[in-house]
């Protein structure tokens, strides 16, 4: 798949941050993760750290699939809201999904932290605010809901949103937990200290044939080398629909802007995150080099040519958009990407085994909270890799 255009902001911005060895021998291991993005990193990182003996296996340059072209927020907030998941998959799964976003927030800042991250993890409040008049009750519901689970948050009428902000809107939900980083730097990160544990990390390889036995699984890689293994785990970001024959995800097709630096540190209220109501919705937040970052303008279509031929057209929306709440905010473009973006239907991702393939497990963090689903897949799959039953495990699973 052509997952998105050249030249994204962390991209550019961070360049090869290491190189790893394309896989050159055959081998047998305990695990084999298949992607080195950030879901596979984070699953890396976790079985090093819980003793599984595992290897990172990716067909690109570590980080280089959709990762590097995320904008990194980091919400507890699924892209369905609270009231409607509860619609899809119960009362219960819903609220429960909702808090483990909310937790992991918290995982990632604790694994930042331990592995001493220089990627831009930073706590941030996050502002959804009502497009439309309409949207309202849809927002009070939200609160209500929210509060009954004990998350920290706040419902801003138009009043309080004038106040703190050069833009009006006719309501809005102020949660004080969230945060944002740079996946792409983190993966990196997170590899080279599962690395330093034990775990192998090869790049520029292939994983082109998938033999599923009694014991275990046979993977073949696009130089010949075999790799014999106990269990896979399917970390292969939107590809990873190609390993299932039932469609559990649409694709699309999202853009984004980066602007230059600005002077000042606080650009606006709090630098908080901002995003609405409206699907597709636009979002903003700042980057630690002081800068604005602009995303949405979503298309429905997976389409690598047409996505690219619609950048440039899309980054001057995008910085209109922008302007139009922020009109005294010297916005200039600096950075402009698209990237292809998957959904699945009640927004949660697939996470664990199907019995399409055996001693495999799959880790699908579709949506806009991908890399905190990544997060949950991590630690879903190491507790069944270690014999430790997970209560949650099932809410995402695929007989839901
Ligand atoms: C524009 C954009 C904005 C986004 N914004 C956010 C956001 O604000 N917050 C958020 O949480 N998420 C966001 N996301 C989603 C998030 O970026 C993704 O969920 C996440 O990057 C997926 O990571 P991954 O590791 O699963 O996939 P990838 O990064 O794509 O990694 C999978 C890897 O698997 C490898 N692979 C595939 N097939 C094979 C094979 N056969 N053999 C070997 N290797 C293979 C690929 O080369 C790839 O490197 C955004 C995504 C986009 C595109």
């Amino acid at each position: 798949m052509d997952l998105r255009t050249e030249s994204p902001y962390w991209l550019m911005k961070n360049g090869f941050l290491y190189s790893y060895p394309s896989l050159s021998q055959s081998l047998t291991i305990d695990v084999v993760i298949m992607g080195g993005g950030i879901t596979g990193s984070l699953i890396a990182y976790h079985l090093a750290k819980a003793g599984i003996p595992a290897i990172v296996v990716d067909k690109r340059k570590i980080g280089m699939g959709s990762t590097c072209a995320s904008t990194a927020l980091l919400q507890y907030e699924i892209d369905t809201p609270l009231a409607e998941l509860a619609e899809y998959v119960g009362v219960h799964n819903a609220s429960r999904s909702y808090l483990l976003c909310l937790e992991a927030i918290g995982k990632i800042e604790k694994i930042a932290l331990e592995i001493g991250s220089k990627a831009g993890f930073q706590r941030r409040q996050s502002f959804y605010y009502a497009s439309k008049k309409k949207d309202v009750p849809l927002l009070e519901k939200e609160f209500k809901l929210r509060k009954a689970l004990g998350i920290d948050l706040d419902f801003w009428p138009k009043e309080a949103i004038e106040t703190h902000f050069p833009f009006s809107a006719p309501a809005a939900l102020m949660s004080r937990e969230s945060a944002q980083i740079d996946a792409y730097a983190f993966t990196h990160e997170l590899l080279q200290t599962a690395q330093r544990m034990g775990t192998q990390v090869f790049d520029d390889t292939a994983i082109t044939q998938l033999t599923h036995h009694s014991r275990g699984i046979k993977l073949v890689t696009e130089h010949g080398d075999v790799i014999n293994a106990k269990k896979l785990i399917i970390a292969s970001g939107y590809e990873s629909q190609a390993y299932l024959s039932k469609k559990t995800v649409d694709f699309n097709s999202s853009f984004a802007v980066v602007s230059e630096p600005f002077s000042q540190v606080d650009i606006w209220y709090k630098n908080c995150l901002i995003w609405e109501t409206a699907r597709p919705y636009l979002y903003m937040r700042t980057t630690d080099d002081n800068r604005v970052l602009v995303g949405g303008k979503d298309e429905p279509f997976y389409s690598p040519n047409k996505r690219d031929a619609l950048t440039k057209q899309k980054a001057t929306q995008l910085a209109k958009a922008f302007l139009a709440h922020f009109p005294d905010l010297p916005f200039r473009v600096d950075f402009e990407w698209a990237g292809t973006f998957a959904e699945t239907r009640d927004g949660l991702p697939y996470i664990g085994t199907n019995s399409e393939r055996p001693h495999t497990f799959f880790a699908m963090g579709f949506g806009g909270n991908g890399i905190i689903f990544s997060l949950l897949a991590a630690e879903i799959i190491r507790d069944a890799l270690a014999g430790k039953a997970n209560k949650d495990a099932k809410i995402f699973g695929f007989e839901r």
